[in-house]
């Protein structure tokens, strides 16, 4: 059995981070959604969190039909974006964090898909072998 700690940890906690919730540390405040993900501290924060992350690398998660989403641009400087399936939204193109919005959900493992498809040699590849795993097996 394969487990995710042959991925990246960054990617691993990213994948399934939970978005747009309140900050606790924050709660008080306005616009305390935690929209921006620390690639260096794996955690997402909020706004307001940002001071001590200022040098570190971050990730701007985007809301797109009430999935998490990360523009191409940001994600190709993460990772091969080859073969990336990405959405075109008014602004931007897009790449889903999970699985694209109507759809089913996701169904088997990942981890497993994952390796089937790519191999251990390319974890960064990830979110390529997510979705299309995801669009195989709508067929
Ligand atoms: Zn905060
Ligand atoms: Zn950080």
């Amino acid at each position: 059995m394969l487990d995710s700690s042959n991925l990246p940890r960054w990617l691993e906690v990213l994948l399934r981070e939970k978005f747009f919730n309140a900050c606790i540390i924050h709660e008080e405040a306005k616009k305390n959604e935690k929209n921006v993900y620390c690639l260096d501290c794996c955690q997402s924060i909020c706004p307001h969190c940002l001071s001590p992350h200022r040098s570190h690398r971050l990730l701007q998660i985007r809301r797109y039909v009430y999935h998490d989403v990360i523009r191409l641009g940001d994600a190709e400087k993460l990772m091969d974006c080859a073969f990336v399936q990405s959405y075109t939204t008014n602004s931007a193109k897009v790449v889903f964090l999970n699985q694209r919005p109507q759809t089913r959900p996701f169904r088997g493992s990942w981890q497993h898909l994952y390796y089937l498809r790519q191999g251990p040699a390319r974890p960064i590849s990830l979110l390529f072998s997510l979705l299309q795993a995801s669009t195989y097996t709508e067929n």
